[in-house]
């Protein structure tokens, strides 16, 4: 697609009303007109009508963006601020002469295009921290190691996680049926995620686990490659359209695709059908994928009736919900209604839980600063929560919540909702 082109969609005009500014994390943070999402939408339309010469600023305002959704879901005029601000990195992108960024997209395409790889190449940083740290989780997961201070500031300090034994591309049945004394009542398509497919597969093993238990067929597609959010959300355009191609086909049929990452989950529902909107067969297709893309949370809150393990939790969760999640997939309410049909689990919003928690994307990498800065409110949200864990639905969110909770030295555990339906049968 010519993302110059798309750059120049007809779509609402935006009036300055300045509603979006207050949802803008960027904007909250920093105060500056230009990292607002009207002040970013003012520079697009200066570049495009060559009022101004885009510069260093400019492209620091466009890449500063978080791409929360915050904006677009605010807006009364229906304008996409996120939709036109990613488009426009695209086009910053395939303009570019920069060599760093060149190296960058050499190195997204080897990622995406060889998963396997990177799982084991994952495994090459976990020989180099220097700092073991007790996990701040009780399971005494060897989870939390954290990078040497001498990497770059974005990377300085972080934890990275473990990689769990076992992937579904590792031998795993492309079909699983539910254990022999249950009925089918159904079958799904699951969409694995490049993290809970590879590195951290415990939320991804309890899905198969709850699914099975009632009564879902599972079928894991093996040509599924990554959603392609990571090159989407740094602008590579290009590679994000080689992995919808391929999930296009490589999830095409009749019955629910679930998601338990909701990047993944927003990628393939909302952004697929954008990038191909032009192409008469692929466009139907992402429309037609579109429909059937669903959280994993809302799914199993959907089932009815929905069965869970015997073992009550006897637990209290605080729920934060990510950005692609809520404002991308709008399945935000999913997630409380499926955990409060759990056994003995309380469950409550965290106080600001729709607000970006700064790990979400390639926001670590890109604005450290403000990444930290949200990380650190939100461990503060969690832990004045005064609940026994956190729980949330997106890999990002989660590496994030418990790396600010680990530098806090809380024992507040963070997991997928679905483990936490797992471990009624469990504990
Ligand atoms: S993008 Fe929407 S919410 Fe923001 S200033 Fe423009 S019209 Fe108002
Ligand atoms: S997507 Fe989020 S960070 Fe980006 S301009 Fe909109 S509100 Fe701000």
């Amino acid at each position: 697609m010519d993302v110059i082109q798309a750059c120049h969609d007809p779509e609402p005009a935006c009036e300055r009303c300045g509603r979006c500014l207050s949802v803008c994390p960027v904007y909250r943070d920093a105060r500056i007109e230009t990292l607002s999402p009207r002040g970013r939408l003012d520079l697009i339309r200066a570049v495009v009508q060559n009022e101004i010469q885009p510069g260093q600023r400019y492209e620091s305002a466009i890449h500063s963006c978080l791409q929360c959704l915050g904006c677009t879901d605010a807006c009364p005029k229906g304008v996409d601020a996120a939709g036109s601000i990613r488009t426009e990195k695209a086009r910053m992108m395939a303009q570019s002469k920069d060599t760093a960024l060149k190296l960058e997209a050499l190195g997204l395409k080897l990622a995406l295009g060889h998963r396997l790889f990177l799982a084991r190449a994952m495994r090459i940083p976990r020989l180099v921290c220097l700092k073991p740290k007790t996990p701040p989780d009780s399971r005494n997961d060897p989870v939390i190691r954290h990078l040497p201070l001498f990497l770059p500031q974005a990377l300085a300090g972080r934890p990275i996680p473990d990689l769990f034994p076992g992937h579904w591309a590792d031998g795993w049945p492309a079909v699983i049926d539910p254990p022999a004394h249950r009925s089918v009542k159904g079958e799904v398509f699951l969409f694995t995620g490049c993290f809970f497919g590879f590195i951290d597969t415990r939320p991804l093993v309890a899905a198969i686990r709850v699914l099975g238990k009632n009564g879902i067929r599972i079928r894991i597609p093996r040509s599924q490659a990554c959603c392609g959010a990571p090159a989407s959300l740094s602008g590579h355009a290009g590679l994000l359209d080689k992995s919808c191609r391929q999930n296009l086909a490589a999830l095409d049929g009749q019955v629910p695709v679930l998601t338990l990452c909701a990047t993944c989950g927003n990628t393939l529902k909302n952004e697929y059908p954008a990038r191909f909107r032009r192409d008469p067969r692929l466009g139907i297709l992402a429309e037609k994928l579109s429909r059937r893309v669903q959280d994993m949370d809302e799914y199993l809150a959907g089932l009815d009736p929905f069965i869970s393990g015997p073992t009550p939790l006897n637990q209290r969760a605080a729920i934060h919900l990510p950005c692609h999640l809520n404002r991308g997939m709008h399945a935000g309410t999913g997630v409380e209604a499926f955990l409060k049909q759990l056994p003995g689990l309380d469950v409550q919003l965290l106080d600001g839980a729709d607000e970006c928690c700064g790990g979400g994307g390639l926001c670590a990498l890109k604005n450290p600063d403000l990444s930290r800065t949200l990380g650190h409110k939100k461990a503060l949200a969690v832990q004045q929560s005064h609940c026994d864990l956190v729980t949330t639905p997106c890999p990002g969110c989660l590496l994030q919540i418990r790396s600010h909770l680990g530098i806090s030295d809380s024992r507040i555990q963070a997991v997928h909702p679905v483990e936490l339906a797992a471990r009624t049968w469990t504990i």
